[in-house]
C-alpha cells in the first residue's frame, strides 16, 4: 500500500492546528474543547502505538473481532477504547468491560442486552451514546428520530447504562459543509431530549476526516478521525 509519506506526528500536528481554528469560530459562551477519538479500524497495532507515542490515547473500533485482537496486542498501553460500529446482539458479551464508551446504541433490544451484560460484569457503568440516523435512505445505521425519545428513556431506566449523548454519521460527501444540517439537527435533538428527560447529555459525537471542522463549529464534543489522522487503511 502506498503511504502518503507523512507520519502520524505530522498529521496530528496539522489536525491540531485545524481544530484550534475551528474552536475559535465557536460562540464565546461555548466550551473551547473537543476530544479526538482516533478511528483505528483497518490499522495495525503498530500504527496505534505510533499514535499513542504522540499522545493520542482514545481509539475507536467498528468490528468486535478485530478490536479484541488489537486490544490484546496492546495490553501494555494505557488506552481508552470506543466502540463505534454496528453492534450485533450476540457480540455484546464480548465487548462489555472492553470499551469505556459505546457510541452506536441504536435499538431497544440492544439496550436490554447491554444492561444484562453490564449487570453481570457489575460494577460496570457502561457509558453509551445513542446513534441517530439523519441521512434518510442514504444512511444505514442508527435509530430514527421518531424512536429516539423512547430509546433514550429506556436507557435512562437501565441502572448499569449511563446515557452520555448522541452520535451521528451523515451520508459521505466530499464537501464537509454538506454535513452541517445533520450536525445542527443532532445538536437540536440533544437539547430537546435534555428537556424531555430532565438531564444533561454532555456529548455530541460527530465529525470525521472530511467534516470535523464543521462538526466542531456545530458543537461536537467528540470527533472521530480515521484516514486524516492515521493514514490509509485496509478496510472501510
Ligand atoms: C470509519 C468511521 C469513522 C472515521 O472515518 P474517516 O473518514 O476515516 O475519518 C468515523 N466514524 C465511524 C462511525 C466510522 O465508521
Amino acid at each position: 500500500m502506498k503511504k502518503s509519506g507523512e507520519s502520524v506526528a505530522e498529521r496530528w500536528a496539522r489536525i491540531q492546528r485545524e481544530i484550534e481554528k475551528a474552536l475559535q469560530r465557536r460562540p464565546d459562551s461555548w466550551s473551547h474543547q473537543v476530544q479526538v477519538v482516533a478511528v483505528s479500524k483497518g490499522q495495525s497495532p503498530d500504527v496505534i502505538r505510533e499514535a499513542a507515542d504522540v499522545g493520542l490515547l482514545a481509539f475507536a473500533e467498528n468490528y468486535v473481532q478485530e478490536a479484541v485482537g488489537k486490544q490484546e496486542a496492546l495490553v501494555d498501553q494505557k488506552l481508552e477504547w470506543h466502540f463505534i460500529g454496528h453492534l450485533q446482539s450476540n457480540k455484546v458479551k464480548k465487548i462489555i468491560g472492553r470499551f469505556q464508551w459505546i457510541h452506536s446504541l441504536d435499538r431497544m433490544s440492544l439496550v436490554e442486552e447491554l444492561e444484562k451484560g453490564a449487570m453481570k460484569t457489575s460494577p460496570v457503568l457502561q457509558k453509551v451514546l445513542i446513534e441517530v440516523r439523519l441521512g434518510g435512505e442514504a444512511s444505514k445505521s442508527g435509530c430514527t428520530v421518531e424512536d429516539l425519545s423512547a430509546l433514550a428513556s429506556r436507557v435512562q431506566k437501565s441502572p448499569h447504562l449511563q446515557l452520555e449523548g448522541l452520535m451521528t454519521m451523515p451520508p459521505f460527501q466530499e464537501d464537509g459543509e454538506k454535513s452541517r444540517p445533520y450536525f445542527r439537527q443532532l445538536a437540536t435533538l440533544r437539547r430537546e431530549l435534555e428537556q424531555h428527560l430532565g438531564v444533561k447529555l454532555p456529548h455530541l459525537s460527530m465529525g470525521t476526516s472530511q467534516d470535523y471542522g464543521v462538526a466542531i463549529e456545530e458543537g461536537a464534543t467528540f470527533i472521530r478521525l480515521g484516514r486524516q489522522l492515521l493514514g490509509d487503511r485496509t478496510r472501510s
